[in-house]
């Protein structure tokens, strides 16, 4: 069979157990035997260069299913940006351990050829949802999101998929696209880890130079000003609050602090009536794109 599965050699005493798979054959095929065996199937997709933030998806996932899948592909059809994606780090090696030590079973790495032999003449549409933030500013992003994540849940039929709330309109798309197409599939969202100043942990940080990284945690005081602000003042006051404590820092440049409900990402003008806001702020630093949101329940 034209597929890799990789015994890792540095693991000590022969009792190596995380597998490789290059190739979509490979992977469905351990996945139906390990459920045909009666097992739960857990799938974490990322693009690699991992941190403590992926590996927190992966320790949950641990804890609840008998078979940890997890999937590394800078997938190309998601970059708006071809800069972005060029220098998108790739750090696989290091990734593999990092999957190790968190007792991940099986990776799914496939090249960009092989997911996309052809390109997909589907396109996906998720209405208001891709209309605001990272789909009014990245077009295309989430047909691509929505494409490799339903090909990667086609491939790997997982029980159950973990997502970060660090990409909380992703999540949401997700969240969708599985309901409209009854993928059966049991969706977690998982909370954002953040570094000691704050700075939500994402792969694009290492492109920060040492000047540029303790500005980059600015995103985050602004988000917790915002949040503090809706306590006590209106939803514009708290924007306009936001807005001019970004100012002085020149450096970030703003590209959206919105106010939206939790579920629909609608911006909203009155927090009465939303149980649950999502205050979210993208910017970019030193051509880094950087993210982050919170949520507030009421
Ligand atoms: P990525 O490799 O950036 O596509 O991320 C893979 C998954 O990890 C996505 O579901 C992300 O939302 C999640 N993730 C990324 N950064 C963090 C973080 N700091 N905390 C928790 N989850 C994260």
């Amino acid at each position: 069979m034209n597929y890799l599965e990789i015994r890792l050699s540095y693991r000590p005493n022969n009792q190596l157990r995380m597998v490789l798979f290059d190739t979509p054959e490979g992977i469905s095929k351990y996945v139906s035997e390990a459920k045909k065996a009666g097992k739960k199937v857990s799938l974490v997709p990322t693009m690699g260069a991992l941190h403590e933030g992926h590996l927190s998806l992966f320790r949950l996932a641990r804890k609840e299913s008998d078979i940890v899948v997890g999937s590394i592909f800078v997938n190309p059809i998601q970059f708006n940006n071809p800069h972005d994606l060029q220098h998108y780090p790739r750090t696989e090696k290091q990734d593999l351990s990092m999957l190790e030590s968190v007792g991940c079973d099986a990776v799914f790495l496939p090249t960009p050829e092989t997911m996309y032999d052809e390109m997909p003449r589907l396109t996906m549409n998720f209405g208001n949802l891709e209309l605001v933030m990272e789909g009014k500013f990245r077009p295309g992003h989430f047909n691509g999101v929505g494409i490799v994540v339903a090909k990667l849940f086609n491939i790997t039929s997982p029980d159950k998929a973990y997502f970060g709330q660090k990409d909380l309109q992703q999540y949401l798309i997700i969240r969708q696209m599985v309901k409209d197409l009854s993928f059966p599939i049991q969706l977690t969202c998982c909370p954002t880890l953040r570094e000691n100043d704050g700075l939500a942990m994402s792969s694009r940080n290492v492109r920060l130079s040492s000047m540029a990284r303790p500005v980059a945690s600015k995103l985050f005081e602004a988000l917790q000003l915002g949040a503090n602000s809706l306590k006590r003042y209106t939803v514009t006051e708290s924007k306009s609050l936001v807005n001019d404590f970004m100012m002085p820092f020149r450096e970030l440049r703003l590209e959206y602090f919105e106010i939206a409900d939790a579920e629909t990402l609608n911006p909203i003008n009155d927090v009465a009536n939303h149980k649950r806001i999502a205050l979210c702020i993208a910017a970019h630093l030193e051509g880094v794109r950087l993210i982050d949101n919170i949520v507030i329940e009421q």
